[in-house]
């Protein structure tokens, strides 16, 4: 018992984010240097900076935002390590998605919550600091999408309202319920912006920053039945 106190207090450095200083959320890691921030934090550091926050090494001149990738690994460990993180970042999420009236886009837990068989009640890991919650105002993104011919439905309201920090995949499941009434039919979905396949980690303030320049006009999406490959 004792060990394992020692443990997680040494391990609680690596599993937090220098940006916001609490636990790791949507881990992303710059693929340059291999240090690990939240997602949202280092996007939005990325937009200002070209430079790696904890070592500061140039991870692109222009385009950093090419640079990082989401680190399942990184984030299975913080939410196995830190009782009820991912159970409240879920919660968190589904609020923030009954409070702007849309479904969520992954109500399934990314993780399995029926092992969590009661963590042990560890003094040494800090509550996440609810005033630090950086993910909490998350930006929105005005979305368009547009279906690209195929075989596919086109959705009744084409035009979304969505947190920046949203992915490709979650965007395929939502217009997979919404078109084959199946969410976990997503991956057949592709969803392009500009002729381009989009990669499913890829956040949409990722896309809109890299891939859209008119900032006036929606970002407008195409998407279609996915492609069978050869
Ligand atoms: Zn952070
Ligand atoms: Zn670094």
């Amino acid at each position: 018992m004792m060990e394992k106190k020692i443990r997680l207090k040494t391990v609680n450095e690596h599993i937090t984010c220098s940006l916001c200083t609490g636990y790791l959320i949507d881990a992303t890691t710059i693929t340059e240097c291999l240090h690990t921030f939240c997602k949202s934090c280092l996007v939005r550091y990325l937009e200002e900076n070209n430079t790696c926050p904890d070592c500061r090494l140039v991870i692109h001149q222009s385009y950093p935002l090419n640079y990082i990738s989401f680190d399942r690994t990184m984030q299975d460990i913080v939410y196995k390590l830190v009782p009820n993180l991912q159970e409240k970042e879920m919660k968190r999420q589904q609020d923030f998605y009954k409070k702007i009236g849309k479904v969520p886009p992954n109500s399934t837990p990314a993780g399995n919550c029926e092992e969590n068989q009661e963590p042990e009640k560890s003094q040494t890991l800090p509550p996440p600091d609810e005033d630090q919650d950086c993910h909490r105002s998350d930006e929105q993104v005005n979305i368009c999408l547009e279906c690209k011919g195929n075989h596919m439905k086109n959705l009744k309201r084409k035009y979304i309202r969505i947190s920046s920090q949203a992915t490709v995949t979650h965007l395929k499941k939502f217009i997979a319920l919404k078109v084959y009434h199946a969410r976990e039919r997503y991956k057949d979905v592709d969803i392009l912006c500009n002729e381009e396949l989009l990669g499913k980690d890829h956040t949409l303030k990722f896309v809109s920053v890299t891939r859209w320049r008119s900032k006036d006009a929606p970002l407008t999406l195409h998407y279609r039945q996915r492609m069978t490959e050869l």
